[in-house]
């Protein structure tokens, strides 16, 4: 278990394109009430939030998570960052799980998401990135939302129709994992961009956490719990009261502010990123 950042009260960040964002964030991680190792790992600091589920023979799966939040980590104290940083830091992940020696031989990985401060389209965006089932909610006006979709045979079940979201949960394969960060593979995230939006409340979570609690839970703490850190804590509490029966990562992130350039009512928005070039 690698830990990278802790909780932070109130973080100012200043994008390239003049707006001013405001973070607050909290990150817990727990070896869980059954298992001996924490082979989880987060990383918590501005821009980058982050949680990594390891998997594999003894040490490995620890090796796994520890690289890729070790590379991710590399992008602190920058002020945006794009799928490209994102991608090259995850290959560098994969090519320090090969050099493991000893350690990775017989193949080792790990899921990661998180979400990441980035300009989309020219605008302020939290940049959601995925690969595996630990999973990023939004709660937003009082909803809950899962943002991210899992590589699973389980879930690949529900899209076909023939179990149901409940039946996944207790099924046989239900941690079996169709896409990772290791085993030798290319790196393949999804992404997706979601507005940065005051009041909105990120929470980036292992599947120890969403083992042990419904998606009704999740937001029953979330709506309770107005600091991030509070949250956090009942959360992880609530978890490991249901069984603890695997390590449990929560990271919480709150969008507290966001204040426009000044001439961002002249409807001239600077483009950076993917522009079709003529
Ligand atoms: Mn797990």
């Amino acid at each position: 278990m690698t830990q990278i950042g802790h909780g932070n009260a109130g973080h100012t960040l200043h994008l390239p394109d003049g707006t001013r964002v405001e973070l607050a964030w909290a990150a817990l991680t727990d070896t869980g009430l059954r298992r001996e190792v924490n082979e989880d790992s987060f990383l918590a600091d501005s821009p980058i939030f982050a949680v990594a589920d390891g998997m594999g023979g003894h040490a490995a799966g620890d090796f796994a998570s520890a690289a890729v939040v070790t590379r991710l980590a590399t992008h602190i104290g920058e002020a945006i960052v794009g799928t490209s940083e994102i991608d090259a830091s995850l290959r560098a992940a994969v090519d320090d799980m090969r050099r493991g020696k000893g350690v990775t031989d017989e193949g080792s990985g790990t899921t990661v998401t998180g979400v990441a401060v980035a300009v989309v389209g020219g605008r302020a965006a939290f940049l959601v990135f995925n690969i595996g089932d630990s999973r990023v909610y939004r709660l937003r006006g009082g909803e809950l939302e899962q943002l991210t979709v899992d590589h699973s045979i389980v879930q690949e079940l529900v899209d076909a129709g023939q179990i149901t979201r409940e039946e996944a949960d207790t099924h046989p394969h239900a941690n079996v994992i169709t896409r990772a960060v290791g085993f030798h593979e290319a790196p393949v995230p999804d992404y997706r961009a979601i507005p940065l939006e005051a009041g909105s409340r990120i929470l980036v979570c292992s599947d120890g956490l969403t083992k042990e609690l419904t998606p009704y839970g999740i937001r029953h703490f979330l709506l309770a719990n107005p600091r991030p850190q509070s949250a956090a804590r009942q959360l992880m509490d609530a978890a490991l009261g249901n069984g603890g029966r695997d390590n449990v990562t929560v990271v919480i992130v709150d969008v507290v502010e966001v204040t426009a350039p000044a001439d961002a009512d002249t409807g001239i928005v600077e483009r950076t990123g993917d522009v079709p070039r003529d």
